[in-house]
C-alpha cells in the first residue's frame, strides 16, 4: 500500500522587507476512507494550557448534576425494558440516558460521580474501563432488546472546546438503526485493506504506536483534528462485542493514548470508537482520538464528536428555518 501524498507551495512577499516566501503544504490521502487532510509548518495553532482547570472545576461544582449528592435526582432513568435498574453501573462508572438525546439510544455515562475534576493526566485503564465496560453493556441491552439497532459507537467529548456542555468528565454512547457518516465509510472499507495499511504503518515506523497485545496504535497518516490517534482492535466489529480482557486491553491504551496527550500540554479532547454490525466479518473495532483546542473562560467549541470524527453535523436549526430567514436577503 502506497500512502499517498502531494507537496504543495504558497509563495507570497513578505510584509516588511519585501523578500519572497515559500511556504510547503503537504495534502495526505487516508488509505481507508479517501479523505484528505492537509499538514501544515509548525506555527503554533494549538497552544499548551495555561488554565488553572481545578479552580474553575470547584466553581463550576456546585450546581453540577453528575456530582454525587445530585446523580439520583437530576439524571435520567433508562426504560425499564431496557435495564431493571435504570441505569448501569460498572465499578465507579454510571451510565443513563442523555437528557439531550443525539440519536433512538443515546447514553452518557461519568468515570466516578465523585470525579468532577479528571485532568487527562490523571486518567486511569481502572476509570477507563469501568466506563468502557458501562457502555458495552448498555449497546448489548439496546441491541437485545432493538435488534435494529446494530450501530453502536461510544464517543467523548472531553472539556467544553470538544462540545462537551458539562465539565464532569464522561462518555456518550449511541446505538442506532442508522449508522453515522464514518462509521458507514469505515464500514465500506474491505477487511484487506485494513490489514494492509496496518502493515503499512508497522513497516514504515513513523507513525506506528505500537501494540498492546491485540490492538494496534498509531498516529493517523492523514489527521481529521490535531494529534489524532487511531487503534485497531481485530476480531470485533462492535462496542457490544467489548468484554474482560478486550475492555482491559483498550483502556490501558487509552490511559497510555490520554496520559501523553496530557505531556503535551492538552485536556481537552474528543474521541469516537467507530462500530459496525456485531459480526461484521473482518471489521476490525477502530476509534479516533484527537486534541482540542485547550480550555478558555466562556469558550464553547461548535464542533463536537460528531462533526469532527464522524462527519456528522449536529445542528438544532433546521436548514428549512435557517433558509427562511436568511434567504429573503437574497431576495431583496
Ligand atoms: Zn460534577
Amino acid at each position: 500500500m502506497i500512502l499517498r501524498r502531494e507537496l504543495l507551495t504558497a509563495e507570497m512577499i513578505e510584509p516588511g522587507t519585501g523578500a519572497p516566501v515559500r511556504t510547503m503544504v503537504e495534502v495526505r490521502h487516508d488509505p481507508l476512507t479517501g479523505h484528505s487532510s492537509r499538514i501544515l509548518p509548525e506555527r503554533g495553532l494549538m497552544p499548551a494550557s495555561d488554565f488553572d482547570l481545578e479552580a474553575f472545576a470547584r466553581e463550576n461544582q456546585p450546581s453540577c448534576p453528575f456530582c454525587p449528592e445530585r446523580i439520583d435526582r437530576l439524571t435520567p432513568r433508562l426504560p425499564g425494558w431496557l435495564h431493571p435498574d435504570g441505569q448501569i453501573v460498572c465499578g465507579e462508572a454510571v451510565l443513563f440516558p442523555n437528557l439531550h438525546a443525539y440519536s433512538s439510544h443515546s447514553a452518557v455515562s461519568v468515570y466516578s460521580p465523585r470525579l468532577h475534576y479528571l485532568p487527562l493526566g490523571a486518567m486511569t485503564p481502572r476509570l477507563l474501563a469501568d466506563n468502557l465496560a458501562a457502555q458495552a453493556a448498555y449497546a448489548r441491552a439496546v441491541m437485545a432488546a432493538r435488534p435494529e439497532s446494530v450501530w453502536a459507537s461510544v464517543n467523548a467529548n472531553h472539556m467544553l472546546p470538544s462540545g462537551s456542555s458539562l465539565f464532569h468528565p464522561h462518555l456518550q454512547g449511541i446505538v442506532d438503526s442508522q449508522p453515522t457518516t464514518f462509521q458507514r465509510l469505515l464500514a465500506e472499507v474491505p477487511a484487506q485493506r485494513f490489514a494492509d495499511y496496518l502493515d503499512a504503518e508497522r513497516r514504515d515506523g513513523q507513525r506506528y504506536l505500537g501494540d498492546t497485545g491485540r490492538i494496534q496504535w498509531l498516529a493517523s497518516f492523514a489527521p481529521v483534528a490535531p494529534a489524532e490517534l487511531r487503534a485497531f482492535a481485530p476480531g470485533v466489529a462492535s462496542p457490544a462485542e467489548l468484554t474482560g480482557d478486550l475492555i482491559a486491553e483498550l483502556a490501558h491504551g487509552l490511559a497510555l493514548a490520554l496520559g501523553g496527550y496530557a505531556e503535551m500540554g492538552f485536556e481537552s479532547f474528543n474521541g469516537a470508537i467507530y462500530g459496525a454490525p456485531p459480526g461484521t466479518e473482518g471489521y476490525p473495532l477502530n476509534l479516533r482520538l484527537a486534541c482540542r483546542s485547550n480550555l478558555k473562560p466562556f469558550y464553547r467549541s461548535d464542533s463536537t464528536f460528531l462533526e469532527r470524527l464522524h462527519w456528522e453535523g449536529a445542528v438544532d436549526l433546521a436548514p428549512e428555518n435557517v433558509a427562511r430567514q436568511i434567504g429573503e436577503r437574497f431576495r431583496r
